[in-house]
């Protein structure tokens, strides 16, 4: 047996001896009692009874070996700066936060809700949350204000941190006028509103006795100290919400003890930095990625993180290649979208830099394709390309290859092998058998999660089992919602969702959000979103409405007026992340004979495939109609 083989077994086999061994990679005030409590499945807690504080492991612990390194490097090509920040002065930083937060009464489990830019600081607010014991929810800053009210009321913040706003493409995106939005939307908003003032926009409102100005804080608590909150380690750490089938965002609650050891442990067995090394992840804090792979992991593990607010083609399309070369950056983490973008573009940009540092790049977030992975491979020469796959509900990768365990071979379009500490099965859709080689199954964990994953669903239990565990009748199985395949290498093909959620360049979206989205236009009386291929996003969503008034869309420049209207409702609900790439007008959808919205049939008219069995269809003059909005003959 080779030695990942054998790794992965003990991981399961002998679990709590593995992770036992793993728990030494973190600091622990006190020790932890019990590796694993599954006492109740399936909640899993880990380290049951340890005192630990991930912000005195991503910095407090380093300090006296390496404060004078290089912690944080954040490089704007939006703004022109660059700052380093040690980790002593990280150490100061992320101090001055805290004190600052404590200040406006935030205290352990109280949660504070961060809509922020890619600037540094938005990781000191982070960290400094987890110092004091408060609970930080990032809410990614694409969102649009209703977005973010749902999830200032899902989350219940004392205080938020926004800046007045960011920027894309050389164009000022105001954050804070759409927080004032949002909090005048929310049910419950916050006390407070921190703002970090960039000087982008001069018309930002403020609001007298609610919002206040961080530089001016920073001056009031400059060389605060505050102590770390030894946290027990299933206490959480952070909310992180994400789309499912229903119209209603999850908050994903990740634990204290177990993430640390989760991520620390996968700096070593997957990406394979050093202490004192550079990781470059060019992800949002946003998303999770951001969160384990900007922020957390590489801190954890006394390495330098980079964070970078730009687009990866300005000014020019070797930005990324010039960033490694300067920093010497050893491990590189991005998205396929962002390889194919890349891929547009003239290699003479990339080779312009010496990427010789670079000796992986791990890829995540959507289906790699082949040519991408074979475009990138040739275009960076001696650099490992690794497909990873995994969820915001995970944290951490559920299938990678594992170079720092041994440096497996890798087939292009395959994820590789299930990471140390997941069971992964893949089971038959219908009687929950597992499935031979070459057969789709549906990707399943057989709990307990290993450390590191979700904990629960934020404020409700219930819903942690009935959205994830509930696939098979008599089967307690975490179901992440992929189809996949496994050839007789024992390789995973990850094929795609097997529920209503699409992939919009790496990001999830539920097709229900969407369509709650465009019924907030008043002349929409039905919609069906689908999401279908896109040669540079992976996907795209399409929309077909029914108008209430059917004069609206009587002839093709009324309907593009219409569609306009709707996309900009999208916009405002949801954030232009969301936006159809086009809304089609039609009088019917089609629906099975007890009203259910058929969408895989309307995602396959849309993709050029067979429909499927259309037995159950209402009105068969509703795929006409698809087919005709298409522009495609039936
Ligand atoms: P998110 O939680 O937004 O990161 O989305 C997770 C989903 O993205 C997964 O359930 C998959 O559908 C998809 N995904 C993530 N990584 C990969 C990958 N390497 N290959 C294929 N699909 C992926």
């Amino acid at each position: 047996m080779g030695r990942y083989a054998e790794t992965h077994r003990r991981s399961i086999e002998h679990r709590e001896e593995f992770w036992r061994e793993r728990a030494a990679l973190i600091h622990w005030q006190e020790p932890f009692r019990q590796v694993l409590d599954y006492s109740k499945p399936p909640f899993a807690k880990w380290f049951v009874g340890g005192k630990t504080n991930i912000c005195h492991n991503a910095i407090d612990r380093h300090l006296r070996t390496r404060g004078d390194q290089a912690a944080l490097n954040f490089i704007s090509t939006e703004t022109g700066q660059h700052a380093t920040y040690t980790y002593k002065d990280l150490y100061a930083e992320v101090n001055r936060f805290a004190a600052i937060l404590q200040a406006q009464g935030v205290g352990r489990g109280d949660r504070v809700l961060i809509y922020m830019p890619m600037i540094a600081e938005a990781v000191f607010a982070m960290l400094a949350c987890l110092r004091i014991g408060a609970i930080h929810s990032v809410v990614f800053g694409g969102f649009a204000a209703a977005s973010l009210a749902t999830r200032i009321d899902d989350a219940a913040p004392k205080v938020m941190v926004t800046a007045d706003a960011g920027m894309r493409a050389g164009k000022a995106v105001p954050y804070k006028h759409l927080v004032d939005e949002a909090v005048r939307l929310a049910k419950n908003p916050p006390a407070r509103v921190i703002i970090v003032n960039r000087g982008i926009d001069p018309d930002m409102p403020r609001t007298a006795g609610r919002d206040l100005d961080y530089a001016a804080l920073c001056k009031e608590h400059a060389n605060a100290l505050v102590p770390c909150v030894w946290l027990e380690s299933s206490e959480p750490s952070y909310i992180l919400y994400t789309s499912g089938t229903t119209g209603k965002p999850k908050g994903v609650q990740r634990d204290t003890g177990g993430y640390a050891v989760a991520l620390a442990y996968s700096m070593q067995s997957i990406f394979c930095v050093e202490p004192g090394e550079t990781f470059f992840c060019t992800s949002d804090i946003g998303w999770v990625v951001g969160h384990s792979y900007i922020v957390y992991a590489p801190l954890l593990n006394g390495s330098t993180t980079i964070m970078y607010e730009g687009l990866p083609i300005r000014p020019d399309p070797g930005i990324w290649w010039k960033i490694v070369a300067d920093h010497r950056v050893k491990t590189m983490f991005s998205s396929p979208t962002a390889i194919r973008v890349l891929k547009k573009q003239d290699t003479a940009y990339m080779r312009a830099h010496d990427t010789s540092s670079l000796q992986r790049l791990f890829l995540a977030g959507e289906p790699l394709d082949e040519p991408t992975a074979r475009w990138v491979t040739d275009a960076l020469g001696g650099t490992s390309i690794i497909d990873n796959y995994w969820q915001t509900e995970t944290g951490w990768p559920i299938l990678s290859a594992q170079p720092g365990i041994e440096d497996t071979p890798r087939k292009f379009g395959s994820p590789s092998f299930p990471v140390t500490g997941y069971d992964v099965a893949l089971l038959h859709e219908a009687t929950g058998a597992a499935v031979g080689v070459g057969e789709k199954g549906v990707l399943t964990i057989v709990p307990p999660l290993p450390p590191g994953c979700m904990t629960t669903v934020w404020g409700d239990d219930a819903r942690f089992v009935s959205t994830y565990f509930n696939t098979f009748p008599d089967k307690l199985v975490y179901s992440t919602f992929d189809w996949a395949t496994r050839d007789a290498d024992g390789y995973y093909f990850v094929l795609g969702r097997t529920d209503d959620v699409i992939n919009v360049a790496g990001h999830r979206l539920g097709t229900r959000e969407i369509e709650e989205a465009v019924q907030a236009h008043a002349g929409i009386a039905e919609v069906a979103v689908v999401g279908v291929n896109d040669a540079l996003k992976g996907q795209v969503p399409l929309a077909f409405a029914v108008a209430k008034d059917p004069a609206r869309t009587a002839t093709p420049e009324l309907r593009a007026v219409l569609e306009k209207e709707v996309m900009a409702a999208v916009d405002k609900e949801l954030g232009a992340i969301g936006r159809p790439a086009r809304v089609h007008f039609v009088t019917v959808l089609p629906k099975t004979r007890s009203g259910k919205l058929l969408r895989r049939s309307i995602q396959a008219l849309a993709e050029g495939r067979d429909p499927g069995d259309l037995t159950t269809i209402e009105d068969p003059a509703a795929l006409e109609q698809i087919l005709s909005a298409l522009g495609v003959k039936a």
